[in-house]
């Protein structure tokens, strides 16, 4: 039987419950345990699939096919491991099961009720992981913030639980902010006991407290926390800002949340934190050598969550070698082909993003276009790929009209259109070719040499693809369909020759980028813009010498 520790969070949304959780995630996995995380979320969406990134950022999809939270992509790149679709569940999931049982019968002459019906179905699938004895602890993170009207059910079931299970199997960790009030030059508590207090009220009561803050909390402000939220002092986590993320499992480690964990789960057979390799890669992260710029074409480019992905794997990409990655958002609607070597001006390479809609599709198809002829190293994802297929049949193969379907149904050249089995689709939720699919690429290609194997898998999120009537045409013109599905024959990789670095792919490669497994698109790619910049830099060199001279 698994241990669960629950993580809520108090005060305000933004404190970073995702990696708090991830970090004592990962720290219990550094000691030896088996260790799995999942996420609540208090919406009614069955799934985040159909939410604007503007709203919740983006969707992190799974091997399995789930469309989930954001925070899954961090369990993953913390944990190296894979989530499913029973990692995340939301609100909008629980009803749904409940009222399908109602609709078969299974309550029948029952008034079906949130406790103990909807109540049940949370205690339910909040135990699954931990039933078939894979995992030693199973932390689940509860979206939202305690006094949200939508996360009560959510907190009952945990109180439930509290009472249900034996002290020892379930703890609760509770993270709140401590301000600090520059005019008072003083850290405050009181934000903590109020939140502390409501979780009480609910009848849940923390078993640790973690406590954000700009400021050292001190032993003093520990004490108070402790007292006045009924915990012990060791209990009283101070969490400070770090420089990343991926400093914070460190951080939790010198405050010792893990020991207070194991110590309340009175788990005893753990070992030493293996943390060797993070270390490594945290140096190199924090030390870089270089520094180089990449461009992130898209249209929700103001909003960092809406990349997370992508922007986490040039973290992982850039730490292995040793360069510092610059990313500058290039918001792709404002992009023209008057104005975009102004636009990409200083960039060492550029990554064209991954998107659903009209939007800013021409500013996109301009950056790559600019990219291939200029030698400017170019990495298009999903979308991008399909960007630079519209782009090459444009620009290249003479076909002026050439589209895709999903902007302009009527077009002369389809050269990206619909995969048939999506044509007879409806519904929305859950409905794109979604999930691990295999692809096997070409020998003596540019794919072949970054993946080093002939049979990969990656993840997909799309409706739309390379349209195989246009195959031929595309060869012959100099492009190399380099990795292909071996059952549908639809394009999953395609690469120009003679260029820098020229790849674009129907899959997400960032969502199986870790830390200790970066995606090797990435890394390859970020190898080519560091070989440009270096390139750029000693022809630029000479030339400020003559200057000088
Ligand atoms: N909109 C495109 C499609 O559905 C691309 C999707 C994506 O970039 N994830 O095929």
């Amino acid at each position: 039987m698994a241990k669960y520790i629950f993580v809520t969070g108090g005060v305000t949304s933004s404190l970073g419950k995702g990696i708090i959780a991830a970090s004592l995630a990962k720290l219990l996995q550094a000691r030896g345990l088996r260790v799995t995380i999942q996420k609540f979320d208090p919406y009614i969406n069955v799934d985040p699939g159909t939410l604007n990134p503007y709203e919740h950022g983006e969707c992190f999809v799974t091997e399995d096919g789930a469309e989930t939270d954001l925070d899954l992509g961090h369990y993953e790149r913390f944990l190296n491991i894979h989530t499913s679709q029973a990692n995340n569940v939301t609100t909008g999931r629980i009803y749904q099961t409940v009222i399908n049982r109602e609709r078969a019968g299974d309550f029948l002459g029952k008034t079906v009720q949130v406790v103990p019906h909807i109540t049940d179905e949370i205690k339910r699938r909040m135990l699954l992981l931990g039933k078939d004895g894979k995992y030693d602890v199973v932390l689940t993170e509860i979206g939202g913030t305690v006094g949200d009207i939508e996360s009560l059910p959510f907190i009952e079931a945990v109180r439930q639980l509290q009472w249900e299970l034996p002290d020892e199997d379930v703890m609760v960790v509770h993270l709140t902010l401590i301000p600090y009030l520059k005019a008072a030059k003083e850290l405050k508590t009181k934000p903590t006991q109020h939140s502390v207090k409501m979780l009480s009220e609910t009848g849940v009561h923390p078993d640790v407290i973690v406590c954000r803050t700009e400021e050292p909390l001190g032993n003093d402000i520990k004490r108070k926390i402790a007292l006045f939220c009924n915990v012990k002092t060791e209990a009283v986590i101070e969490a400070m800002d770090a420089s990343t993320i991926y400093e914070v499992p460190l951080l939790m480690l010198r405050e010792k949340l893990d020991l207070i964990c194991l110590q309340k789960l009175n788990i005893t057979n753990y070992q030493e934190p293996q943390l060797d390799k993070w270390k490594v890669f945290l140096d190199k992260l924090k030390y870089p050598k270089s520094k180089v710029t990449i461009g992130l074409i898209g249209k929700y480019v103001e909003l960092q969550d809406a990349y997370k992905s992508i922007l986490e794997s040039f973290v992982h990409a850039g730490a292995i070698n040793e360069v510092k990655i610059q990313v500058v958002n290039v918001h792709s609607e404002y992009i023209t082909a008057e104005n975009v070597a102004e636009k990409l001006e200083g960039l060492d390479g550029l990554l064209v993003a991954p998107g659903f809609g009209m939007r800013g599709i021409e500013g996109k198809i301009v950056a790559v276009k600019y990219a291939r002829e200029n030698g400017l190293p170019f990495f298009g994802i999903c979308l991008g790929m399909q960007m630079a297929v519209i782009e090459f049949a444009r620009t290249v193969l003479n076909l002026p009209h050439a589209h895709s379907t999903e902007m302009d149904q009527s077009t002369e050249d389809a050269v990206i259109n619909m995969m048939e089995e999506q044509k007879k689709i409806k519904m929305m939720g859950g409905t794109m070719r979604l999930g691990s699919y295999p692809c096997m690429i070409k020998e003596g290609t540019l794919a072949h040499k970054i993946y080093g194997d002939s049979e990969i898998s990656e993840r997909h999120r799309h409706r739309y693809e390379f349209n195989n009537q246009y195959l031929e045409q595309f060869e012959n013109a100099g492009v190399v369909f380099s990795g292909r599905n071996p059952e549908t024959g639809l394009v999953e990789i395609m690469e120009i020759p003679n260029h820098p670095f020229f790849i674009g792919v129907q899959y997400h490669p960032e969502l199986k980028s870790t830390v200790e497994r970066p995606a090797p698109l990435f890394v390859s790619f970020i190898e080519a813009v560091k070989k440009y910049n270096e390139q750029k830099s000693s022809i630029k060199s000479p030339l400020l010498q003559s200057e000088m001279i």
